[in-house]
């Protein structure tokens, strides 16, 4: 069995430990307004008033003018997130962290030294609830995704069980807005084909959804005709698929400008991911303009790397293509992907195998300093 832990809008429940004025209140941890930052998580009394993670919070300002706005303290989520981490991995080392505040568990070995599935659960929240402070929801189920749609459903500060042999019927009635994966926009659509749950897709063809929801409505197919798996491994720390930056700027940036901050943005990348060792061979670039339409390019090197300069040099090769829009751009982001961990798969070619070693000493000195003073000071 696997539980879904995750803690309930977790960087407010920080902040209200830190400030338990905010208990209560419509709360939201955010970029300014001004800055045209956007919410990082919202307290429930936020999202009763339509305030979700993502939004501008200028918008969400304007929603509901008492939102009190948190700026986010991040050193202060990450020491809460270890904590979190080390009392799921008391129970179990089979565990799957997926972001700051969640983690899939796979407890089928432990059951005989702590209880099925469910006692771990209540175990795991009396927990959390006692030293952290943090209320945490919990969805129980026989795969990584009905456990997650189980999460969801006992939020918050809930426990929600899905027992073996009964996913069909869970599936079935479950509403589709519920599904880990479908969002609004999907909500809606679906709703307009007369499908509210699950089980109401199942009243159309797989080949009709494909053609109205691509690769998603497949997706969406396999689901609810319970052919959809999600067995994974259950590694610790996995590697992540790819390491992303992105800015959106104080105000729109003309070409000349923009093209500046990408260096800002591979700073950051490569700093990120040489800290873990990783290196990618793809790197993305994301533009948007200041009418918000979006275009991503992706461009694969011919050999894995983290060197910022790589990862910069091939941003601003892709960015060139923009060099004749005369309007002005919003955000610009980088991402690396094509990773793989630790630099033995990576064949240096011989003549410049010294050259690069020299840089991979220099970037690890540079990343250095830059920990130690204020981050990416140091710029190389
Ligand atoms: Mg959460």
């Amino acid at each position: 069995m696997i539980l879904h832990c995750d803690l309930d809008s977790f960087f407010v429940s920080v902040e209200r430990l830190e400030d338990p004025c905010l208990c209560g209140k419509p709360v939201a941890v955010g970029g300014s307004a001004s800055g045209r930052g956007v919410i990082a998580s919202g307290s429930y009394e936020a999202r009763k008033l339509g305030i979700h993670s993502g939004m501008p919070t200028a918008k969400a300002l304007s929603l509901c003018p008492d939102l009190i706005l948190v700026k986010p303290v991040f050193g202060r989520y990450s020491e809460y997130s270890k904590r979190f981490f080390s009392i799921l991995k008391d129970f179990t080392p089979d565990i799957q962290v997926v972001s700051i505040d969640e983690a899939y568990l796979d407890v089928s070995r432990v059951q005989l030294l702590w209880g099925d599935a469910h006692k771990i659960a209540v175990l795991i929240r009396e927990r959390t609830q006692k030293e952290l402070g943090i209320p945490v929801s919990i969805g129980i189920g026989s795969s990584r995704y009905i456990a997650k749609c189980g999460s969801k459903l006992a939020k918050p500060d809930g426990l929600y069980v899905v027992t073996k042999g009964s996913e069909e019927e869970f599936l079935r009635t479950l509403e589709v807005k519920n599904l880990n994966g479908v969002g609004p926009k999907m909500t809606a659509k679906l709703k307009k084909l007369g499908i509210y749950t699950v089980g109401q897709v199942m009243l159309y063809e797989k080949d009709f959804l494909e053609q109205i929801f691509g690769k998603a409505g497949l997706w969406l197919y396999s689901i609810a005709a319970g052919e959809y798996s999600d067995s994974i491994s259950f590694i610790e720390n996995p590697i992540p698929r790819s390491i992303g930056n992105s800015r959106t700027f104080i105000k729109d940036l003309p070409y000349e400008l923009a093209v500046r901050e990408l260096r800002t943005l591979a700073t950051e990348v490569g700093r990120r991911a040489r800290k873990k060792n990783l290196f990618g061979k793809t790197v993305t670039l994301k533009v948007r303009y200041s009418d918000f339409s979006t275009f991503t390019t992706a461009h694969t090197l011919n050999e894995y790397t983290n060197f910022t300069n790589t990862i910069h040099r091939a941003a601003i090769e892709i960015f060139g293509k923009y060099s004749d829009y005369l309007g002005k751009f919003r955000l610009l982001g980088i991402t690396l992907s094509n990773i793989i961990e630790g630099s033995e798969g990576i064949q240096f070619d011989l003549w410049d195998h010294k050259e690069k070693e020299k840089l991979m000493k220099l970037y690890n000195a540079v990343d250095k300093l830059n920990e130690k003073y204020e981050r990416n000071k140091v710029i190389f």
